[in-house]
């Protein structure tokens, strides 16, 4: 067995690892956790502390952690046929068994899934799906891509492009040129305090419309976004956005490119977030719930209306020529599988919005006086503390957020972990759906003390 020295030393000088500071890892300067286990809503580490994961990985374990119904799927997977590819009508019993799976859960008016690995890929996907289709369509001058600052969609070339968030586009020569980002629906950082909700919807799909005029909306494809924004601050959208966003895209010809991936497979109390706000969306990107992380997994659902132009391309141009050699992998599949009967079974969808709206107001009770509380919201099961320096003027500790990662440090050492989010000033909290009442009230009471203890 190898000790936990010799592991971390192998760790800072051979693993490159991801959304890290490089040097001060290298240099023993940044924090080190090696993880060895997880059960339900608990993780344990190589030093022997057992923490309740308030963030389910990174949202993404859903289901809870040494669920074996699913391991076991695996397992059975792996002995009986770990690999074939799903290229040129192959496939397995499990990947057909989740499209089918999927496709029943999916909103009213998909076609199609098509499977990938991760969330970033899955957008990457969307776009040459949108590309082609403008393309078979006969406009070829329609392509660029609306998203929102704060949005989060991944880190390749072209997700990261479509994310809002400058950490992800610094020094990497991001955006790409054919993204462009409108306003994020933030209510909390508003322009004008003196703004209802309201007013707020009313400017925000103002700047959307000025965005379509400036660019043309002849040369504009599709509009992405998350249902909540994700890792841009866990931010519900205003009164009336989704459907005002809806109206205009309709209007101009352009596709909406719904964001899943946190909030598809039950997060918002409901199957899709899609269904939660009444979208109607051409694509739906799908990633972590899918599986709860217990493999990689994504996948692109496809509106009826793109599938038929698709198919037309190809009758034109001969096989589809996007493939990935994991796509459909069939231990992801059977990952997914077990995972979505599991939820069922559980009744974990329920349990999200039911817990979640507990959580909140647990959260409110223990915090929601204390002077540096700036807001607390969320949707389902996902919890945002927003912290200032100032409640009247809701001013920022400092632009890198330097508070949130003390606060969370200080939740870290009472067992609890939160994650400060990149680029904003706050707490965030994820847990996976099956959080109980009671381990919702030790989230709230640590995060008081731990606030406590910062502030
Ligand atoms: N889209 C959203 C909304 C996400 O939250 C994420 C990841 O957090 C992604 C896409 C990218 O997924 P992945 O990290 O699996 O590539």
């Amino acid at each position: 067995m190898l000790t936990n020295d010799q592991l971390a030393h192998w760790d800072r000088e051979s693993f490159f690892h991801p959304s890290t500071h490089l040097s001060q890892f290298a240099r023993g300067e940044a924090p080190q956790r090696i993880i060895t286990g997880g059960e339900g809503v608990f993780i344990t580490d190589r030093d022997g502390n057992r923490l309740l994961d308030g963030f389910a990985g990174l949202y993404c374990v859903n289901a809870g952690y040494g669920r074996r119904q699913i391991t076991d799927a695996i397992a059975k997977q792996a002995h009986e046929l770990a690999y074939y590819h799903s290229y040129a009508g192959h496939g397995t019993e499990a990947s057909i068994t989740l499209s089918k799976m999927v496709m029943d859960r999916a909103p009213e008016g998909m076609a199609r899934v098509y499977f990938g690995l991760g969330g970033s890929d899955a957008n990457e996907t969307n776009i040459k799906l949108v590309w082609y289709y403008n393309n078979i369509r006969g406009l070829p001058q329609k392509k660029k891509i609306i998203s929102r600052w704060r949005g989060y969609h991944g880190s390749g070339l072209v997700s990261g492009s479509l994310t809002g968030l400058e950490l992800f586009h610094k020094k990497f020569d991001l955006p790409l040129s054919q993204v462009v980002h409108t306003e994020a629906p933030f209510y909390y950082r508003r322009p004008d305090p003196a703004m209802t909700e309201a007013d707020f919807t009313a400017w925000l799909l103002a700047k959307l419309e000025e965005t379509i005029a400036r660019e043309g909306a002849d040369t504009i494809a599709a509009f992405i976004g998350e249902p909540v924004l994700g890792t841009g601050g866990i931010v519900p959208p205003p009164v009336g956005y989704w459907q005002g966003v809806q109206e205009i895209l309709k209007r101009h010809d352009i596709l909406l490119i719904v964001d899943e991936v946190i909030t598809g497979f039950g997060r918002l109390g409901t199957m899709f977030g899609s269904q939660h706000y009444g979208l109607q969306p051409d694509l739906i990107t799908i990633a972590k719930g899918l599986t709860s992380a217990y493999a990689p997994l994504s996948g692109s659902i496809v509106g009826t209306k793109m599938w038929d132009v698709l198919c037309q391309g190809t009758d034109e141009n001969g096989v589809f020529g996007h493939g990935w050699t994991y796509s459909a992998h069939p231990i992801g599949a059977a990952a997914g599988v077990a995972n979505l009967k599991l939820i069922d079974e559980l009744g974990l969808v329920e349990n999200a919005g039911k817990v979640g709206a507990y959580l909140r107001r647990a959260m409110t009770d223990a915090v929601g006086d204390h002077p540096n509380v700036g807001e607390i919201r969320g949707e389902g099961m996902l919890c945002a503390v927003e912290l200032t320096s100032d409640r009247a003027t809701r001013a920022s500790f400092d632009p890198m957020g330097s508070v949130a990662p003390k606060v969370a440090g200080e939740m870290l050492k009472r067992g609890v972990i939160a994650r400060a989010m990149p680029q904003a000033d706050m707490l965030g909290f994820a847990p996976p759906l099956c959080l109980t009442t009671d381990e919702a009230d030790q989230i709230a009471r640590v995060t008081g003390e731990a606030l406590r203890a910062t502030l």
